[in-house]
């Protein structure tokens, strides 16, 4: 009698979708789940650094009111600066909107601009938040490819031949969740210059962009052009450990001329949610303007950086798994051979091994993926655990018949 809206008939979030429930039941009748399946590092022993912990308490009393729509001035002020050293030219502190995390800005950015039919194209596996912010709008997201026999870059001709009419905009997430790649700059460039080609907003979702490895350098996309408009996001949950305090930023830059009616829109919803969570607002200028505490975890002794070569050459070394070297963030995403295991559901697979092993994964189509070969495993436990959690993917795909 009580149906939930049409509008979420295409909408689905598999990371905490039916994997994660069947894990929990699981847990409920008092089996112990190794869990690789959601990128939250406090959990994992990573806290977020004292500094920020300390200003956000100090804070407190000064935090109990609204604040601006669109966010603390001090806080907006910081991530001003930070587009200065990310060498986004123009960003003045009304560009910047604070939210309750980088979901709530998603969500409000295709808000603002999709009529019903409108096409945003988005990477495929994405980060399915952007898929579904985007159908909940009214919008359709059409996929576009990365080869992961490229490094999991997105294939360009596939994004030219999928523009229409109707495409508003490009979304690019570098570096990328599940993938791990991190895009170079003339890739960048050139996904630029196809989306001034075709009049295309370009969303960059920059969340991970100093969990880097191997030397590494992050580029924002909105700093190599400035045709077109640029809407660029990052936040507090991933590079400063505190995903529980939803805090992110979103960034306008270049043709902002020609997006006044896009930016009332973005005005309007900001006002309506009146304001973003405020204690962590106070956080935002001690993160950025602070020791970057990351840097120790992503060095080569670093924690980040030994969970990431462990797990990268453990399922390389498991036979019909083969995995891309992730060259930022914490996700792996390796390739299952199919055939051999004779896999026709990606989710069956998972849940399967979660079943019988008790390690919680997330299958690659729940990442909007096309083919069901793939799945995604977090890599910010310990090694110890790690090590428990692919001695059993070992073990268990020495006898797996699939369906
Ligand atoms: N964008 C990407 C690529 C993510 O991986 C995540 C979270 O996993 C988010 C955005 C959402 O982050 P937040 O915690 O800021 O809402």
């Amino acid at each position: 009698m009580f149906r939930k809206s049409n509008k979420l008939d295409h909408v689905f979030y598999d990371i905490r979708g039916p994997v994660y429930e069947k894990a929990q039941e699981l847990e409920m009748q008092g089996y112990k789940i190794i869990k690789l399946n959601i990128g939250n590092p406090a959990p994992h022993g990573l806290d977020a650094p004292d500094e920020i912990i300390h200003d956000v308490i100090i804070n407190l009393r000064n935090a109990q009111g609204y604040c601006d729509s669109k966010g603390l001035f001090a806080a907006r002020k910081a991530v001003m600066h930070y587009t200065q050293l990310k060498s986004i030219k123009d960003v003045t502190i009304d560009d910047i909107y604070i939210g309750n995390g980088v979901s709530e800005l998603i969500m409000m950015s295709m808000q603002a601009l999709l009529n019903n039919g409108d096409e945003i194209l988005v990477p495929s596996p994405d980060y399915p938040l952007w898929t579904c912010s985007i159908n909940l709008s009214g919008g359709k997201a059409v996929h576009y490819v990365c080869d992961e026999e490229s490094n999991w870059y997105p294939d360009l001709a596939d994004i030219e031949k999928k523009i229409t009419s109707k495409t508003k905009g490009i979304v690019v997430i570098n570096p990328n969740n599940p993938t791990g790649a991190v895009y170079p700059s003339d890739l960048l460039h050139k996904i630029a210059e196809i989306a001034v080609k075709h009049k295309l907003i370009v969303f960059s979702d920059e969340i991970y962009d100093k969990i880097l490895y191997d030397d590494t350098s992050h580029t924002s996309i909105a700093a190599l052009n400035d045709d077109t408009l640029f809407v660029t996001m990052g936040g507090m949950s991933k590079n400063y450990r505190a995903a529980g305090f939803r805090a992110g930023w979103l960034i306008l830059s270049g043709d902002k001329k020609h997006a006044g009616s896009y930016i009332e829109g973005l005005n309007l919803l900001s006002s309506m949610r009146l304001c973003s969570n405020v204690p962590s607002q106070f956080a935002i200028q001690t993160a950025l303007g602070g020791y970057q505490s990351i840097n120790e975890l992503v060095l080569p002794n670093g924690r980040l950086r030994k969970q990431r070569d462990y797990v990268w050459q453990r399922l390389n070394e498991i036979e019909g798994i083969s995995c891309v070297k992730p060259k930022g963030a914490f996700y792996a995403f390796p390739k299952i051979d199919v055939k051999k295991f004779n896999i026709k559901s990606d989710e069956k697979f998972v849940l399967d091994f979660l079943a019988q092993q008790r390690v919680l994964l997330v299958h690659g189509t729940g990442f909007n993926l096309a083919t069901p070969d793939h799945f995604r495993i977090v890599f910010l436990p310990i090694v110890e655990e790690l090590t428990l959690a692919l001695d059993r993917l070992e073990l268990f795909l020495k006898e797996y018949q699939g369906e």
